[in-house]
C-alpha cells in the first residue's frame, strides 16, 4: 500500500484538521486584528504533536517521519497559513539545526521545549546583501571574549525574532575563511543584552507572526551555546535548509489546495446570467489546471518526504518538490483570485492575501531560481545535487542518534 494513503497518515490528517478547526480557525482572525502573537495556541499545537513529527521520541518527538510532517504542514496551511508561519521555526529549522550539530546536552536542553511549543524558535541566516548568496553576504561578526561571544551586525528577514526564546543565529567568526568562517549559535535574546528585533511591514502576510530586521549590538552568547566547532555553521545550516525545503513545499501545497477549494465553492455559488460561473468553460479551464497541478505537486512533495524517511539522497527531489509546489501555489492563488472577480481583492476573502504566501514560498528557503539551478546543474552533469549525501558527519534525525550516544 502507498504509505501516503495509509491509515496512519490519514489519522494524522484528521487530527490536524480537528485541531485547526477547534483551536486555530475560530481565534486566528482575532490574533491578526490585535497583532498579537498566538503563543498560547502554539503551546497547544506543540502539545498536540504538530511540531515533532520527524524527531525521535527520546527528544520529545513522535517519530512519525517527513511524510507525516508534510501532511501536517499541508493541512495546517490549508486551514490557516498565517498560523503555520512558525512551523519551521518550531519543528524544523531551529530544532533540526540543534539536533544536527549540537552536543547531546544541547539537544536535550533545547529541542524538547521547542517541539512542545513551550519555547519559541527562530533561525536567522539571511542578511540584507542577498539570501541567495547567504554565505557571501554574511557580515555579522562574533568576537570571542573569554567565556562569551559578542555578536554585532544586522540580520534581515529573521522570522519570529521579536518573540523568540531560543533561536539559531549564523555569524562569522573568521572574515577570511569563506564558508568555513561561519559559526552557528544558540541564541537566547530574553536572557542576554544586545538584541533588537523590528517587525517588517509586509503586504498580505500575518500581522501576528512577523518577520524582522534584527540589530545585534555586542549581543552575548556563552561559549557553551556555540553549535559544533567554529566554522561548522554553514555545513550544518545547509543540511537544515534541505529538510526545510520539503516542509515549505508541504505548506505551498496546502495554500494551493486552500485556493482551489475556495475557487470551487465560489464557482458553484456565484450566479451569472442564471447559472453558476462554474458552468462557464473558461472557469472550468482554470479549475482543471489547478486540479492537475495540485495532484502533480502532491506526488512530488510526498515522494521527496518518503525518500527522506528512507534516508535516500533527496536534495534534488526536494528542490523539485519545492519549486513545483510553490509554482502551483502561485498559479492557484492567481486563478482563485480571478474566479472571485472583484471580491478576490477584498480582505474579507482569504484569496485576496493567499497569493502573498505563495510568493513567499516561491522565494523563502531558497528561491525558485536557485532550485532550478540545482536541478539543471544536476541534469547537465555540472554538479550532482546529492553529492554531500551521507558525507556531512552530522546526525540523522530519523535515527535516534542522540539516545544512542547517551548509551555509549
Ligand atoms: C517573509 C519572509 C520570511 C523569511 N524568513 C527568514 C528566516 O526566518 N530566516 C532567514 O534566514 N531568512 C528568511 N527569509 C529570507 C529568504 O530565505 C530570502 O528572502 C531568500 O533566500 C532570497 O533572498 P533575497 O530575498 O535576498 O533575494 P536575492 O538573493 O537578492 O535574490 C533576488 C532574485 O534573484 C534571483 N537569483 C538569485 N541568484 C540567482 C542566480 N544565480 N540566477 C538567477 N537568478 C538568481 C532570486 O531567485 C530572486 O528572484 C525570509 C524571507 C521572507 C520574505
Amino acid at each position: 500500500m502507498d504509505p501516503a494513503n495509509s491509515e496512519e497518515i490519514e489519522a494524522v490528517r484528521d487530527m490536524v484538521n480537528r485541531f485547526m478547526q477547534t483551536e486555530v480557525n475560530p481565534v486566528m482572525d482575532g490574533y491578526e486584528q490585535r497583532g498579537e502573537f498566538p503563543r498560547e495556541v502554539i503551546g497547544k499545537a506543540g502539545a498536540a504533536g504538530l511540531y515533532g513529527a520527524v524527531f525521535p521520541e527520546s527528544v520529545g518527538g513522535s517519530d512519525m517521519g517527513y511524510l507525516a510532517a508534510v501532511v501536517i504542514q499541508e493541512e495546517m496551511a490549508r486551514n490557516d497559513v498565517r498560523f503555520s508561519s512558525c512551523n519551521n521555526q518550531q519543528g524544523s529549522t531551529c530544532p533540526s539545526t540543534i539536533y544536527f550539530g549540537g552536543t547531546a546536552e544541547q539537544v536535550q536542553k533545547y529541542v524538547p521545549n521547542l517541539l512542545a511549543g513551550k519555547t519559541i524558535g527562530m533561525m536567522s541566516l539571511t542578511e540584507s546583501g542577498g539570501g541567495s548568496d547567504a554565505e557571501g553576504n554574511l557580515k555579522t561578526f562574533a568576537r570571542r571574549e573569554g567565556d562569551v561571544y559578542r555578536i554585532t551586525g544586522q540580520k534581515m528577514w529573521a522570522s519570529m525574532a521579536n518573540e523568540t526564546d531560543v533561536g539559531i543565529l549564523l555569524a562569522r567568526t573568521d572574515r577570511n575563511a569563506g564558508a568555513k568562517g561561519v559559526t552557528a549559535f544558540i541564541v537566547q535574546p530574553k536572557k542576554y543584552p544586545g538584541w533588537k528585533a523590528e517587525p517588517i511591514a509586509m503586504l498580505g502576510l500575518s500581522n501576528a507572526l512577523r518577520t524582522n530586521v534584527l540589530y545585534l549590538d555586542d549581543f552575548v552568547v556563552p561559549v557553551e551555546d556555540r553549535l559544533g566547532e567554529e566554522g561548522d555553521g554553514f555545513k550544518i545550516i545547509m543540511r537544515t535548509l534541505q529538510a526545510g525545503r520539503v516542509t515549505v513545499a508541504g505548506k505551498a501545497l496546502g495554500v494551493a489546495r486552500a485556493c482551489f477549494e475556495d475557487a470551487v465553492r465560489y464557482a458553484n455559488d456565484r450566479m451569472l446570467r442564471g447559472q453558476p460561473i462554474g458552468r462557464l468553460q473558461m472557469i472550468q479551464s482554470d479549475i482543471a489546471e489547478m486540479a492537475v497541478a495540485i495532484e502533480a505537486s502532491r506526488a512530488l512533495v510526498y515522494k521527496a518526504a518518503q525518500m527522506m524517511d528512507a534516508s535516500q539522497p533527496s536534495n534534488r527531489i526536494a528542490a523539485m518538490a519545492k519549486y513545483h509546489a510553490s509554482q502551483t501555489a502561485k498559479m492557484c492563488a492567481d486563478k482563485a483570485q480571478q474566479i472571485f472577480g472583484g471580491y478576490g481583492l477584498a480582505r474579507e476573502y482569504r484569496v485576496s492575501w493567499l497569493k502573498s504566501y505563495a510568493d513567499l514560498f516561491f522565494t523563502g528557503e531558497g528561491s525558485a531560481n536557485v532550485q532550478k539551478i540545482m536541478i539543471a546543474e544536476d541534469a547537465l552533469g555540472y554538479k550532482v545535487a546529492d553529492r554531500h549525501h551521507g558525507k556531512t558527519g552530522l546526525r540523522d534525525i530519523r535515527k535516534d542518534d542522540v539516545a544512542a550516544e547517551a548509551v555509549r
